[in-house]
């Protein structure tokens, strides 16, 4: 269990106007998070330096990526009605609600000994640990900033992201599931029921791996039809993958074409997500938003968010 917790309610780092204060969101953050340095390689993830080459790639889970989100949200147009919120390392007990102990021993190993690629693409390099471990507690923190009642929405900005980490292994840039370790805080509380909905490209296999037996969680994922990718990744995202035991039909998968629009996109909510998340009647949203797949806009129907009785909306991103 990982309720040694006793982290009491933060005030903001900054405050928000009195007229824009009743709308605002929590955003929780802490700039260790920039050291988890993924390097660069000759094409995309590879990490690899070709030898013959002026200037090598950056990795696409990059810290500036991160570093642009935090100045948009600083300086850009809704910077107003943002309350900033200083994030924290988790600590190893509290990692166990979702991983197990063989899987975060492995981590904690492979940083004592200076780091490891741990699946293609996923390099563990110093630095890297204590970043994984800012963003699992960081939005630890903005899930509990929820569950006190200290706001309706936050927002955990961290990385390295989440969704792809499953249970018992690393995968697709992912550590630790911060998602589906915040859904575990929520459930150990006096939350029943949570809908996590994934709107990356790329499947969320690690939430839905976690939750792939519990009827308490709604997993909704909206990604390419990518399919498995290796060992660190045996699941398909395809429809048929429905949950098992007591979470039989409480894992929506959504695949949809390469090249799915605006109208696409709202269709698939309107006609599939929207009636699931109805009918679920969680009581609070979990939203992955990963930006790759950004060549689409998310139309949220307002009414759906009214439907969630007692709805606390809460968001991490992935990639
Ligand atoms: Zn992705």
């Amino acid at each position: 269990m990982a309720e040694s917790w006793s982290e009491p309610p933060q005030s903001p780092l900054n405050s928000p106007s009195p007229a824009e204060s009743q709308n605002v969101i929590g955003v929780f953050w802490h700039e260790g998070m920039l050291r988890h340095d993924t390097g660069s390689g000759w094409v995309f993830d590879s990490g690899e330096d070709p030898g013959f080459l002026d200037v090598l790639e950056k990795h696409p889970e990059n810290a500036d990526r991160v570093r642009n989100m935090v100045s948009v949200l600083k300086r850009g147009p809704i910077s107003p009605f943002i309350s900033w919120y200083q994030g924290r390392r988790a600590l190893i007990s509290e990692l166990l609600s979702f991983h197990t102990q063989e899987y975060i021993d492995e981590l904690v190993e492979a940083d004592r000994n200076g780091g490891k690629i741990i699946c293609p693409g996923t390099f563990l390099n110093p630095g890297s640990w204590d970043a994984a471990l800012l963003a699992a507690g960081t939005t630890l923190s903005a899930m509990k900033h929820i569950l006190d009642g200290q706001g309706k929405i936050s927002y955990a900005l961290v990385r390295p992201p989440g969704h792809h980490a499953q249970p018992t292994r690393a995968d697709g840039y992912c550590f630790l599931n911060n998602a589906g370790l915040a859904i575990q805080l929520a459930l150990r509380s006096d939350i029943k029921k949570v809908v996590v909905l994934d709107i990356d490209v790329h499947y969320g296999n690690g939430t839905a791996e976690g939750f792939y037996y519990s009827d308490r969680v709604l997993a909704i994922s909206l990604h390419m039809n990518h399919g498995s990718w290796g060992p660190s990744h045996p699941q398909k995202g395809t429809m048929d993958e429905l949950g098992e035991r007591e979470g039989f039909g409480y894992n929506l998968n959504i695949p949809l074409p390469n090249g799915t629009g605006d109208r696409g996109y709202t269709y698939a909510m309107n006609v599939l997500v929207v009636p699931a998340i109805e009918k679920f009647e969680p009581e609070m949203m979990v939203l992955v938003i990963g930006q790759d797949s950004s060549a689409c806009l998310l139309f949220w129907k307002a009414d759906t968010a009214a439907a969630v009785e007692r709805a606390a909306i809460f968001i991490v991103p992935s990639i």
